[in-house]
């Protein structure tokens, strides 16, 4: 059996768990029927592409290339992999995270060709007796590849964004601005947020009556007027006892402390440590990694401490490791709060106001009646407040309730926006000054260029479509062509029309038919499959019309001064040779080449 890893610490703790000693190869552990290995996260890494060679803006792949990271690893690494794998009977997945995991996973098994059973165990926490639990609770079957579909469509979306979304912005006037779709929901969310505070400030007004205001027992009406004359109105027809039956209602509620989830973690961290999101979660991963907590990727609030601190803790991971474990301390203790409130009604109108927790401490549970002497009743403005702020704990807190797909079982690791602002504010598009965070000059600029085309909202609707791939709703091939077609017109608005079509535009590439050639470093190539030639035949040059009749085409018009070493130059036909390769056709062979259409 084989069991792979993206985290190195996670290889060592299964491979303890299963006793499997290190072998030869750093990352790889063996034991008679077990090999575990940790795989770096980008051992298979997508191709880049690369506008000034590929020419072509927009530009929407129809397929996605992967390239292997050789770098990555020790010499000899991947051929250790690919024999144990040969050898295995099922090859599971080991991660702490969502459906992007599951997609590298998925690819993992394409390049080595996996036949055999795969199935995933989710690495909660790195404790032995919680991997061999999750081991022998490892599920395999349609819901995982379900889920690497979603991942795979993310992946695919998220490289065809990054390409004609930043080359675009290049163009428009903002170099070297590496976004991903995350940000500029964040970016587009921020420059919402201006626009919806503004409209608050601007709406008007409303009133409220306020029965016996100072006395600390002030009790508001909940109905209110949107004229100070509608509410004198409704204020003259009430008549007031002098002494006012009031009913006080006190209750015990069970309310349980719950347990962090990564976004709750991050709010928490924030506000009583005023650590940044990303930098919550690098900590926290380093606290996971060293046993000491569960996985901090969950939706679910599951963040607990599992073992005691470790001497060698940074400060940082100090304090964080005490937040959680202050956290799970008040989880069991699961207090109950005593609240309470009174009220009065007259009129039908309803007057109430909520004691405060050291007020009802000692009061008697249940409804009872008292009497609280009228003073007198007084018109209140309530000034329009806008629901959201600038304040970064409600920022992230609505961004994840809004742009988060709860249905999802396991996040993607992008979808963690705490960090994508952390990132942001890196990028200094995003300033931080007091726990409010605001645009930056750049930023605005850019959303003043961009934000007309709602690019925010388009990009969450698209990432809904693909998370629902995990529920078995729709097709990756649908939802990739969807997003494509908008990206494409997106990224032709961003440009104003102003597209970029290379000398090869006419070019069709031989082997998949795909209008993706271009010319880099001494060779012609397809960005869409590994097909290639070099820019040179016999001496001759391929111009791009060369080229273009000879991919297209498979031959060429007569072409002079082709040599061979140093013999006579001559001219002939060029065509393709049954591999794809140039050759030349003298004579009346040429004839035999024209492709019978
Ligand atoms: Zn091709």
């Amino acid at each position: 059996m084989v069991i792979i890893t993206e985290n190195p610490r996670a290889a060592k703790a299964i491979a303890k768990a299963f006793n499997a000693p290190p072998g030869k190869i750093s990352g790889i552990f063996n034991s008679d029927d077990l090999t575990v290995i940790a795989v770096p996260q980008d051992f298979l890494t997508p191709r880049k592409l690369n506008i000034n060679t590929l020419g072509k803006l927009p530009y929407i792949p129809s397929t996605y290339n992967l390239r292997q990271n050789r770098r990555k690893c020790q010499r000899g690494f991947e051929g250790t992999v690919r024999k144990a794998i040969l050898a295995a009977s099922e090859v599971v997945f080991a991660s702490e995270s969502g459906a992007d995991a599951q997609a590298r996973f998925d690819n993992l098994c394409r390049h080595f060709n996996v036949g055999q059973k795969t199935s995933r165990m989710w690495l909660h926490s790195l404790r032995r007796s919680d991997v061999v639990s999750s081991f022998t609770s490892r599920e395999s079957g349609r819901k995982l590849h379900r889920l690497a579909q979603t991942g795979l469509v993310s992946m695919a979306m998220e490289s065809a964004f990054n390409y004609n979304f930043n080359n675009a912005l290049h163009l428009i006037g903002f170099p070297d601005i590496n976004l991903t779709r995350n940000e500029v929901i964040v970016l587009d969310f921020l420059r919402a947020i201006d626009e919806h505070i503004d409209d608050s400030f601007r709406s008007a007004s409303t009133f409220k009556l306020c029965l016996n205001p100072g006395t600390g027992m002030g009790m508001m009406s909940e109905q209110s007027w949107n004229t100070i004359e509608e509410a004198e109105t409704a204020l003259k027809s009430l008549n007031f006892p002098s002494m006012l039956p009031v009913e006080m209602e006190v209750s015990l509620d069970d309310k349980p402390t719950q347990l962090f989830s990564t976004t709750t973690l991050q709010i928490e961290a924030f506000r009583k440590l005023h650590l940044l999101p990303g930098r919550t979660m690098t900590t926290a991963r380093s606290l996971f990694n060293r046993g000491l907590i569960t996985s901090p990727y969950t939706q679910k609030a599951s963040i607990t401490t599992i073992a005691n601190p470790v001497a060698s803790m940074s400060r940082a991971e100090n304090r964080l490791y005490q937040l959680i474990r202050e956290r799970k301390t008040a989880a069991n203790r699961s207090e109950c709060i005593t609240t309470g409130k009174i009220s009065y009604s007259t009129g039908g109108i309803d007057f109430a106001h909520a004691l405060s927790a050291s007020r009802v401490q000692n009061a008697p549970l249940g409804t009872s009646l008292c009497g609280e002497p009228f003073i007198e009743v007084v018109i209140r403005e309530i000034a329009p407040s806008p629901v959201i702020t600038y304040d970064l704990t409600s920022v992230l807190s609505t961004l994840v309730k809004e742009f988060t797909d709860t249905k999802m079982p396991f996040k993607v690791k992008g979808d963690d926006f705490g960090s994508v602002i952390s990132s942001l504010i890196g990028k200094q598009l995003v300033k931080e000054c007091e726990g409010m965070i605001f645009l930056s000059e750049t930023a605005e600029d850019i959303m003043d260029n961009i934000g007309r085309l709602y690019p925010g909202a388009n990009l969450v609707a698209f990432q809904f479509d693909a998370n629902s791939l995990a529920a078995g709703i729709g097709t990756g091939k649908q939802c990739i062509a969807d997003f494509g077609d908008w990206l494409y017109s997106f990224t032709a608005e961003m440009l104003d029309g102003k597209l970029i079509d290379s000398d090869y535009a006419g070019t069709v590439c031989p082997v998949c038919g795909a209008h993706a050639i271009y010319h880099n470093n001494h060779s012609i190539r397809c960005a869409e499959c590994n097909y290639r030639i070099a820019d040179t035949y016999l001496g001759r040059r391929l111009t791009p019309e060369l080229t273009r009749q000879l991919l297209t085409f498979f031959y060429t018009s007569e072409v002079k001064g082709l040599q061979i070493e140093e013999g006579q130059r001559f001219s002939s036909v060029l065509a393709l040779d049954a591999n794809y390769q140039p050759t030349h056709v003298l004579g009346t062979d040429a004839e035999a080449y024209r492709p019978a259409v």
